[in-house]
């Protein structure tokens, strides 16, 4: 026969109880899975509550990456030198081929109301300007607008990042940042650097430019609002990340550590690709073609990482090779 439930909470006899009921060891089986329920239900709210702050991706703006980049060869013919990825309408991402430099560097053109942004400017002898001013034109005819202007900035002053300078120099509405730290700090209006990050509005579009020195001495990271992506430059990008002044280096790393905590990172995309796809695996020095290569885009967990090696090491840098990067005294 079967007996009424009396909701005695404590007693735990608020469950549907069968004619077994009195056994105690069923009692204590019915007890256990009650609480069990309970705590599964709790825990089941919690995490709910723990992710809804941030629906629909946080707010940022979404785009796509590609899988992987055009290998440059194994023969170089008639390569273009530049393989153009449109990450959403509004930022472009420039490959460099290697059959150009075996550098291969990324550049980064962001778009804002009134103002775009080059990040780098490229390796070795090619036609950026060219590149740039195309993306640029078409950008203008999909937004109707006649007239953007252009700011060119540099992620740190090595030659790998600053080639294509002088040409773009002669595009129209264009200012070339000279890639000297005191031409950043005055450009960007920099009060304390490098202890304090300043913002850049390019117009509905707020960049926050973050003081990295270590790995050259005039280096920033730059966080895109808009669609949360932290670029980072060659301070951490998959490849061997040369530490030039290590107190620097680790000083820097533990400010975009701070700076990133509690905001959304989507992506962190440095400058380079040098590891391959195998974990802990760098491609030679000078390699050009990578067929195998690691994807571009890192996270905060490997900053993170990066963050409690450099903090390990002390100040005294060695060559550690990780899963995504490989730590690299100069
Ligand atoms: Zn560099
Ligand atoms: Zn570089």
């Amino acid at each position: 026969m079967w007996i009424v439930p009396r909701f005695k909470i404590f007693g735990c006899r608020w469950l549907a109880a069968t004619p077994e009921y009195n056994s105690a060891a069923v009692k204590r089986t019915q007890c256990l899975r009650a609480i069990a329920l309970m705590i599964f239900v709790l825990a089941s709210f919690s995490q709910v509550y723990a992710q809804a702050p941030q629906p629909k991706g946080g707010g940022v703006t979404p785009g796509t990456l590609p899988h992987t980049w055009e290998p440059s060869g194994p023969q170089c013919g008639p390569n273009p030198q530049f393989q153009v990825h449109e990450y959403n309408p509004d930022l472009y991402i420039l490959r460099e081929s290697g059959c150009s430099n075996y550098e291969k560097p990324f550049l980064y053109l962001l778009f804002g109301r009134e103002k775009a942004l080059l990040l780098d400017t490229g390796a070795g002898t090619m036609d950026v300007a060219l590149v740039v001013h195309s993306q640029i034109d078409r950008w203008l005819q999909h937004n109707h607008q006649q007239i953007v202007s252009l700011i060119v900035a540099h992620t740190h002053s090595h030659s790998d990042h600053i080639s294509g300078d002088q040409q773009l120099k002669s595009l129209p509405h264009t200012t070339v940042i000279e890639p000297k730290t005191a031409a950043v700090q005055s450009f960007f209006n920099f009060h304390n650097w490098p202890t304090e990050p300043v913002t850049y509005d390019l117009g509905d579009r707020i960049l926050d430019i973050i003081p990295i020195p270590g790995h050259e001495a005039s280096s920033v990271a730059v966080y895109d609002r808009q669609t949360g992506i932290l670029f980072t430059g060659d301070t951490l990008y998959p490849g061997r990340l040369y530490v030039q002044d290590a107190t620097a280096f680790t000083l820097s790393i533990q400010r975009l550590v701070d700076f990133t905590q509690g905001k959304i990172v989507t992506h962190v995309l440095g400058n380079h690709i040098e590891q391959t796809h195998t974990p802990h695996l760098d491609y030679p020095i000078g390699t050009v073609y990578q067929p195998d290569e690691h994807e571009l885009a890192l996270g905060r967990a490997q900053l993170l990482e990066l963050n409690d090696a450099l903090k390990k090491m002390n100040g005294h840098i060695v060559r550690m090779a990780f899963r995504d990067f490989t730590i690299w005294p100069e």
